[in-house]
């Protein structure tokens, strides 16, 4: 069952395929692919399979998909061997530069990264 929202949504159309993705990882609640514009060696981003527009929308009962993305994050950066640093970001709205109303985590690395953000 698909929403308005949600049809017309492009992560949404990424995680069915229907727009083409370099794929890094996958579970039965997250989708995580390459970034089309990368802002770091690594810039991964990680998705819930779900319609979700952004963190703000979110309630008490998504805690636990919000960290299984957070986990998810964890291990994409160890299959990355990021192990000297990361940086995970979720912009929300706005003011916190978000593009696509899909909430997604950016995973960034293999550089090192200022502070602070823009
Ligand atoms: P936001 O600004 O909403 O936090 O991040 C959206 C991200 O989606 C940006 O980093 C942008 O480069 C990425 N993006 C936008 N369109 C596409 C696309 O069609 N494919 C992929 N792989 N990434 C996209
Ligand atoms: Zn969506």
């Amino acid at each position: 069952m698909y929403t308005v929202e949600a049809m017309s949504c492009l992560f949404c159309k990424i995680v069915e395929g229907s727009i083409p993705s370099t794929a890094v990882f996958q579970d039965d609640r997250v989708y995580a692919f390459a970034d089309i514009n990368p802002q770091a060696p690594v810039h991964v981003l990680i998705v819930p399979r779900e319609h979700i527009a952004s963190l703000d929308e979110t309630d008490a009962s998504q805690r636990a998909l919000l960290g299984h993305l957070l986990g998810a994050a964890a291990e994409i950066a160890r299959t990355k061997k990021l192990g000297k640093g990361y940086r995970v970001v979720v912009n929300i709205g706005p003011d916190g530069g978000q593009t696509v109303d899909h909430l997604h985590l950016h995973l960034l690395g293999g550089r090192a990264m200022t502070w602070p953000p823009g």
